[in-house]
């Protein structure tokens, strides 16, 4: 059996990736997004502290990732947040940025098996998550999945849920251009400094 699996995006919009370390997001965002679409936490980790795993930067990383997401959204352009976003707080903070710029956010959730996780992280070069830290990421995604519709009552627009390596490697992801109101194309028009 073949596998087809097919998002459409309506463009602009915000996209938040949600999974834990080891699920597959920044390879996904890479395969299917331009590298100036990706907002992604460990780059900013990267950009301000010792490295991509430098959690003692991770809240500054956040607060320049929303400035640049804020600065983005405002002048129409679909992002991406890569991001575990296992949990409602980051998510509900991302959700504010979009609804501020009044575009829809759509939700792609990477919900394989932890043990896919697990073996993802141990077998990448590099940086590596402890597998405690994976497990709880991955309960938190599950929670969040557990009950039906909740992360449409989050605010999300739209949510897909990928769970398997397959179903990812079989994705196609389309763009449906939305007309911005004529105040939004004002407020994304550039301005001279
Ligand atoms: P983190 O939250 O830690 O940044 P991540 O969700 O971004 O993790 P990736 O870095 O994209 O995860 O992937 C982890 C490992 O799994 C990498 O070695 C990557 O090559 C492998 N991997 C990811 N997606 C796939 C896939 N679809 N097929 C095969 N291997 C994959
Ligand atoms: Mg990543």
């Amino acid at each position: 059996m073949t596998i087809r699996r097919e998002i459409d995006l309506p463009d602009p919009c915000l996209v938040v990736l949600v999974g834990p370390a080891g699920s597959g997001k920044s390879t996904l965002a890479g395969r299917h997004f331009g590298r100036s679409e990706i907002l992604a936490s460990d780059a900013f980790r990267a950009r301000i502290g010792a490295g991509e795993a430098d959690q003692a930067v991770s809240r500054t990383a956040f607060t320049v990732l929303h400035a640049a997401l804020a600065r983005r959204l405002a002048r129409g352009l679909l992002t991406v947040v890569d991001a575990t976003s296992v949990t409602i707080r980051p998510r509900r903070s991302l959700l504010e940025r979009a609804r501020a710029a009044r575009l829809p956010a759509v939700a792609v959730v990477l919900a394989l098996p932890v043990e896919d996780c697990l073996a993802s992280d141990a077998g990448r070069p590099g940086r590596h998550v402890p597998p405690d830290v994976i497990r709880a990421q991955w309960r938190a995604m599950e929670e969040s999945l557990a009950v039906p519709g909740r992360l449409i009552a989050e605010g999300f627009a739209a949510v897909h849920v990928l769970g398997s390596r397959a179903e990812i490697d079989a994705l196609t992801i389309g763009r449906s251009p939305v007309e911005l109101s004529r105040q939004r194309r004002d407020a994304a028009r550039p301005r001279n400094p």
